[in-house]
């Protein structure tokens, strides 16, 4: 296809605002933005025929006055700075009706509207596993349903008690007593008519993952049974052999609420790479400090606190399920935490260890969109 006869539009997020030759180009979704001086008189008119109907080429003959070779590194320029998207396909009735602003959060990330229809059309397809309906998993679960994401299953072995009713989604006071994935399965199927899978068992060893019958493609672990720390390794262990996206579920440390960090085997850094350096810097913390045993601590929780964190879980599990290219993962090589007592955000960065004896040679290595990945590839993203 030549470059004249492709079709480009406007992104929806996109604002332009017009001083005299300088054009500032904004992304409202992205918050970024940038300026050119272009000359011609009639601009305003030309960029708004850029609607996904009519070629490049053809919009060159309703402006005569510009060369057509300018108008084509016009376009081609504005498609790289992500203020056009190339109109290749037109999106399903259904997907429009119902997923606009799913459509046009994707468009910030793809160049092409058959990159988002395929985005779209596998992420409807992609497993998800979530490990603990708790305080977050329950949060993750009714976030990932919301955005549409279709295949879940779900893995707890826990009833649903009084106490869960004020801090954790999905459960009412009908479903005491029952078991919290049945409970969920049900209030979603009525809610929404999706059908999730469950698995109404305890997280207690690798082989409890292996014995699903499902294949997951993105594992959320959100289990803090018998702590966070040993379900995370079990996780990590299962899906660092195989290749699986994995997010470690958040948690409390003292005042602060942890965002669980994205781990993309063989791209990020891994749960152990995080160990290594967090070990270090927890000892600096806790150096000549001694711990008191207090066997009956109970940790506060408020609801919306853990919807918060499980918020951001689910966001960052959407960019995995939706293939979002990688490097705009948010919570990947860094821990995310926040403050009960004044809500600030701190993060902590930590960087792949390329020598990890557990991700330095995992074996199958999956890209998010579903190819294999090269080791140049790989370096490159890491770059
Ligand atoms: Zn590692």
């Amino acid at each position: 296809m030549s470059a004249g006869s492709k079709k480009y539009r406007l992104r929806s997020c996109i604002g332009i605002v017009r001083d005299k030759q300088l054009v500032e180009f904004f992304d409202s979704n992205t918050r970024a933005g940038f300026v050119i001086r272009l000359a011609y008189p009639r601009l305003t008119e030309l960029l708004h025929r850029f609607d996904g109907s009519l070629t490049t080429a053809e919009i060159g003959s309703l402006h005569a006055d510009v060369a057509i070779e300018e108008l084509i590194d016009l376009a081609q320029f504005l498609h790289g700075k992500r203020v056009l998207i190339e109109v290749d396909e037109t999106y399903p009735d259904l997907y429009v009706g119902s997923r606009p602003r799913l459509i046009s959060t994707l468009e910030a990330y793809f160049g092409s509207t058959s990159e988002v229809r395929r985005s779209i059309s596998i992420g409807l397809q992609k497993n998800v596993l979530i490990i603990g309906l708790g305080a977050v998993g329950s949060w993750v679960l009714h976030c990932l349903i919301k955005a549409g994401v279709q295949n879940i299953t779900v893995m707890d072995n826990d009833n649903v008690e009084i106490s869960n009713l004020h801090r954790q989604d999905l459960f009412f006071e009908d479903d005491i007593g029952c078991s919290k994935v049945e409970a969920a399965r049900h209030n979603i199927k009525t809610a929404y008519g999706v059908r999730i899978k469950t698995a109404c068992k305890r997280m207690d060893s690798v082989e409890d993952l292996t014995s699903l019958d499902v294949r997951p493609d993105l594992i959320i672990n959100c289990a803090d049974n018998p702590s966070v720390d040993y379900t995370s390794r079990l996780v990590s262990d299962f899906s660092l052999k195989r290749g699986i996206p994995h997010i470690i579920g958040g948690g409390y440390n003292l005042h602060l609420t942890l965002v669980g960090q994205v781990i993309v085997p063989g791209v990020t850094a891994c749960l152990h790479c995080f160990d290594k350096k967090l070990s270090i810097a927890n000892a600096a913390d806790l150096f000549g400090v001694k711990k008191l045993n207090r066997k009956n601590r109970k940790i506060g929780s408020l609801g919306p606190v853990c919807a918060a964190s499980a918020s951001i879980t689910a966001t960052e599990a959407m960019k995995i399920v939706f293939g979002i290219p990688v490097e705009h993962l948010a919570v990947a090589n860094k821990r995310l935490e926040f403050s009960l007592a004044n809500l600030d955000f701190g993060s902590f960065a930590v960087e792949r260890d390329l020598n990890c004896s557990h991700c330095s040679n995992t074996g199958q290595i999956i890209c998010l969109t579903g190819h294999a990945v090269s080791s140049s590839e790989r370096l490159l993203r890491l770059n």
